[in-house]
């Protein structure tokens, strides 16, 4: 209700504002509360080789199950804790929990590398590093076991700071992907500037690139020069076997999706890999 047309249609608005800003206080005190209680949990989703299938990471997504509800996704909530303020608290979270599980399938023998999302105000919080240093010391990850996903938006927007505080992360042996790639405003030029190591592809890519010649014409130019610049490409949300043997013969070395596995809890993925490893 836009329309300000006379005092009721002020009123309507007003309210409407409020019952919003409401909404918002509730998740954001839900969501402290998520924090406190551990009733956060973050599920993973393999990365597989193009070539053979065979699990080469894992990226970490967050899931929030509040009783009685269905499971939330991000989508739902990270806007409201960017927008609290919760963002450092929950993207500290977030990096504990893949860093101690990096840990322990270390330990069992499974290094498996683990993609962390930050989120753009997370990314630009002066203590986003020194947290990420100290996580790094505590849980013992070694150069190449972590990643760390983030939009074209985070890294366009900061100017030098940005620059140098990317460069400082890839310095502490941290891998940085680009992802959602082809959604933001950032032209393939563009590409050498950003000192990442990988490429994701966004799913609305690889959805369409078996329907429509143009997107398989433009997917087939971002593989190749994303190659040439001596960087990893990822497709993400494969979901059938044409799309995989298209991105597979234009040069995209990794796939993730529904084909190869849904987000996962930890435990699931340990199944999973034990059944494909049969
Ligand atoms: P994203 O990083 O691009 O993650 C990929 C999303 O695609 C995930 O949604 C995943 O469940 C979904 N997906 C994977 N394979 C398929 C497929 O084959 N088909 C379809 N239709 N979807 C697929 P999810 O888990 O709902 O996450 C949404 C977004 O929320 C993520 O997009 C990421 O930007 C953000 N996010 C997730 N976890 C975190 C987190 O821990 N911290 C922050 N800051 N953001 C997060
Ligand atoms: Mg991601
Ligand atoms: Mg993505
Ligand atoms: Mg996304």
């Amino acid at each position: 209700e836009m329309k300000v047309a006379g005092r009721g249609g002020w009123r309507r608005y007003t309210a409407a504002m409020s019952e919003r800003a409401a909404t918002l206080r509730n998740i954001e005190r839900s969501l402290r509360d998520a924090l406190a209680h551990d009733t956060l949990a973050l599920h993973y989703q393999p990365m597989v080789d193009a070539r053979n299938g065979c699990i080469v990471g894992a990226e970490a997504l967050l899931r929030w199950q509040v009783d009685g509800h269905d499971v939330f996704v991000p989508d739902q909530f990270i806007p409201v804790a960017e927008d609290s303020g919760l963002i450092a608290e929950l993207g500290e979270w977030v990096l504990r929990q893949a860093c101690m599980q990096s840990r322990q399938w270390r330990q069992r023998q499974r290094a498996i590398p683990i993609s962390v999302n930050v989120s753009p105000l997370q990314f630009r919080h002066e203590r986003f590093y020194p947290q990420l240093d100290a996580l790094m010391d505590a849980y013992d990850i070694g150069p190449g076991q972590l990643e760390l996903e983030l939009t074209e938006r985070t890294m366009m927007a900061g100017g030098d700071a940005t620059a140098r505080l990317l460069q400082r992360i890839r310095q502490r042996g941290v891998r940085l992907s680009l992802d959602d790639f082809g959604t933001g405003y950032c032209s393939l030029s563009y590409l050498k500037h950003f000192p990442v190591d990988t490429l994701k592809i966004d799913r609305s890519f690889v959805h369409d690139v078996v329907v429509d010649a143009d997107t398989a014409a433009i997917t087939r130019a971002i593989v190749a020069m994303a190659r040439s610049l001596g960087k990893t490409v990822v497709a993400e949300g494969v979901e059938t076997a044409a799309q995989a043997d298209f991105l597979h013969e234009a040069g995209c070395t990794l796939l993730q999706g529904f084909r190869y596995g849904a987000p996962m809890p930890a435990a699931e993925l340990e199944r999973w890999l034990a059944a494909s490893a049969a």
